[in-house]
Parts: C-alpha cells; structure tokens; sequence
C-alpha cells in the first residue's frame, strides 16, 4: 500500500533508508512469524543477521570507530520503519544502535569506545539498560543500587526491575548510587556490568506488552567488576546524572516515539484495509460516514505526530534541543500513538482483538508508549519546567 500520510521533510538518503528498511520488513517479516515471536516472546535471530548486513547498525557511530557518523534522524527512520512489523527487529536495533552505539559514542571513554563501537556498529553486541528498580520509576535520583570503590575494582548490590533483554544482552548499563541517598543526583554512576558476571541473577517477569523479549529483575549480589567499567572511565564516578540528562538519554524519548509512530501507521493501513473490504448494510464499511471520520482524523494526526517527531529529530542533530523539542514529540507522538490505535481497533470489529491480525498486538504495544521512557506526566514537567512554568 502507499504510504497515505504526507512524509516530512527530510534528507534524500534518509527517504532510501526507508524504502530499504520497508522493503526488508515485507520480505522478511511475514504476519505469521509476527504472531509466533510475539508468543513465544523472542525476536528472530536469523532475520536479524540478514538485516544488520544491511549496514544501518552503524548509523548512530562514528566513523573513525567502524561507524557510518551519527545520523539521528536516519536511524530514527529505521527505527519507525522497522516497527511497522511490531518490536521484534526494532528492539534489538534499539538495544544496538541506541543503548549501545549513540550511548557509547557520546559517553564512553577511550578504551570502552574501541572496545564495544565497532562490534556495535556490526549488529553484534547489545546493551541493556537497568535504571528502573522496584521502588524507582520516573525518579531516578531516588535508586538505591549500591557501589562502592573496593581498590582499584567496584562492588554492586541492589536490584534493577525492568530490565529488557538482561538474558540476551552483552552488558547491562546500571544506574547506581555511591553514597547517601539524600544527596540525589550528586552521587549517581553508570556501570557497564557484564550480563554473566558472577554475583548477577535473572527473574524473568511476566507482561504483555513489547514482546521481542523478557524483562527482568536484576538482582546484583556483591558482584565485582573493575573501576574501568564506569561509563566515560573512572573521571566519570559521580557524573552519572550528568550522563542521563545528556544528549544519548534525550534521544531515547523519541526512539519510543518512533516505535509508537510506526506501530500506528501499522494499525492506520491495517484499519484502512479493513474498512474497503468489510461489507456492512450493503456497502463497505468505509462508506460509512462514521468509520470515514475516524479514518480521516487518525491519518491526521498521525501526520502531525510524524512531523513534530521529524522536527525534534533535526533540533537533536543540530544540537539545538535543549530537552524541549524531545519531550514534546515524546508526550504528542505516543499519546496520539496510542488514541489512533484505539481508534483503528474500533473499525475492525471484533477482528481488532483476534489474533488474526496485528492490530491487537499493535494496540497491546502502543498502551506502553506514554509509559515507558519517561510517562507522559514526567515529559508534561519538563516542558513546563523549560517553558518557565
Ligand atoms: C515492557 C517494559 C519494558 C521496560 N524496560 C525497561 C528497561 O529495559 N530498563 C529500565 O530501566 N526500565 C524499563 N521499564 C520501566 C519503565 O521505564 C518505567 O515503567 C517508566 O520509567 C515509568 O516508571 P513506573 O512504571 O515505575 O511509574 P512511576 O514512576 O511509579 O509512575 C506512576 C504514575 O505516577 C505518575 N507520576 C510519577 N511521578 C510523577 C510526577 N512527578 N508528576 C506527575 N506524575 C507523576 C506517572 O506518570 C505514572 O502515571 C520497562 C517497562 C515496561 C512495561
């Protein structure tokens, strides 16, 4: 099907990688292997090797690390484009190019740079990330997970909740506290913890939504790694905050929003077809003046959202964001997400809950958007704290 909503500006090249990425999706993403790995909960392996030979694993790298430079809004491209056949090749690419490539080229020291860049470029390595615990949400200066320096190595305790592909990942980028807890954002580090250190168990947690892969309880029971393992290097102990409010952690807003974006424009051409084929009173549904309407308002507003998520991109590149324009497309893009795939469940009936279709999974996904990465309500604080509010 053509695509029915107008596509914002953007760079040429960007438009090819799209076209790529929609065509590799169609090949190699059919409906019944969607349906299969949201159940058995995985992403495909196999496809995943033919897709990262595609070479835009290496779009938020740069170069001189085995990078094709760092080109937010292409790879927020792929991303929205790879999300129209569900999470299970937009997660890992996330968990690849995001956690790990963007984080790393914009925090890493030296060493870790050389070490994880170019693997990351290739598709071959994976972050996940541990920030949410049990009592820690939106307020992540209040984590309780313990460092401490132990000669020239770093002892962990503590639990990370959350924690998306901790079974698959290389790593698990851990937020942890030094010192006391009063003290807020002054004593926060981000560690690079190896997934199979010793000391680290898995609890696998049950949810429905965003199933290319368990999330976990992370539990870390003194485990040890060396002080080379703090993000940006050992100068880095205590400068985690300064690490979460930087450009890596900005962009990850609109990498959701990008995955909200491109599941509802996978929920709008389902709901479109739909609505030319089912015959209702003698006619097709979709010459129902009710069913035209709520079609009609959700290709709109899916054009605004792909184009304040378009805007927001360009204002990151350009290094001229500041956290506004990314809560904005964070907060407008998955709640408009999320009401438009209400509203494209509506047209197909009872269908939009069977498993015959991707609208149900689509739906289940999009209920998440406004929550993870930041709640709607933490992005409604930023925007009125920038705005001066
Ligand atoms: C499938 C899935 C995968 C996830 N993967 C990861 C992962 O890999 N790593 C990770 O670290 N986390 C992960 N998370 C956790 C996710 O990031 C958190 O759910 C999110 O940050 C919100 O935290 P919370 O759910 O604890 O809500 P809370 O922060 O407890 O908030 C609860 C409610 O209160 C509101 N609220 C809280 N504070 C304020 C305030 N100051 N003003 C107004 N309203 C407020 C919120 O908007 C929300 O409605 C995942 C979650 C899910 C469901």
């Amino acid at each position: 099907m053509t695509d029915p909503l107008p596509v914002p500006e953007e760079p040429d090249h960007v438009g090819r990688i799209r076209a790529t990425v929609a065509r590799f999706v169609a090949d190699h993403c059919p409906p019944a292997a969607r349906r299969a790995w949201d159940q058995a909960m995985t992403w495909p392996r196999e496809v995943w090797a033919a897709f990262r030979a595609l070479g835009f694993t290496a779009l938020t790298v740069p170069p001189e690390h085995g990078g094709t430079g760092v080109d937010i809004p292409a790879a927020l491209a792929v991303v929205e484009e790879l999300s129209r056949a569900g999470p299970f090749l937009a997660g890992p690419y996330i968990h690849a190019a995001f956690y790990g490539g963007l984080n790393l080229a914009e925090n890493g020291s030296a060493e870790q740079k050389a070490h994880w860049l170019p693997r990351l470029a290739r598709g071959e390595a994976f972050l996940a990330y541990g920030l949410s615990e049990p009592d820690v949400g939106g307020d992540l200066a209040s984590v309780t997970t313990r460092a401490e320096r132990d000669g020239d190595s770093i002892r962990v305790t503590g639990v990370k909740r959350w924690c998306t592909g901790a079974d698959w990942a290389d790593a698990i980028l851990t937020l942890v506290r030094s010192g006391p807890a009063n003290e807020r954002k002054r004593n926060l580090s981000f560690l690079l913890i190896p997934a199979d250190a010793r000391g680290v168990r898995l609890s696998p947690l049950a949810h429905a939504n965003l199933r290319y892969s368990g999330s976990f309880d992370v539990v870390f029971d003194d485990v040890r790694v060396p002080e080379g393992a703090v993000l940006g290097g050992p100068s880095m102990w205590n400068r985690g905050w300064e690490q979460l409010v930087g450009r890596a952690l900005a962009v990850e807003r609109l990498e959701i929003a990008a995955v909200a974006l491109g599941m509802a424009r996978a929920a709008l051409d389902e709901a479109l077809a739909y609505a030319r084929q089912r015959v209702q009173f003698g006619q097709p549904i979709a010459r129902h003046q009710a069913i035209r309407h709520r079609l009609a308002d959700a290709a709109a507003r899916l054009a605004a959202a792909r184009a304040i998520l378009a805007a927001a991109a360009r204002a990151v590149q350009a290094g001229q964001d500041g956290g506004l324009f990314t809560s904005m497309a964070k907060l407008f893009v998955t709640e408009t997400a999320l009401e438009v795939g209400l509203a494209c469940q509506r047209v197909l009936g009872a269908y939009g809950l069977s498993d015959g279709f991707d609208m149900e999974r689509n739906v289940r996904d999009l209920l998440g958007m406004p929550i993870v990465g930041g709640s709607s309500d933490m992005q409604r604080n930023n925007v009125a704290a920038l705005l001066g509010l």
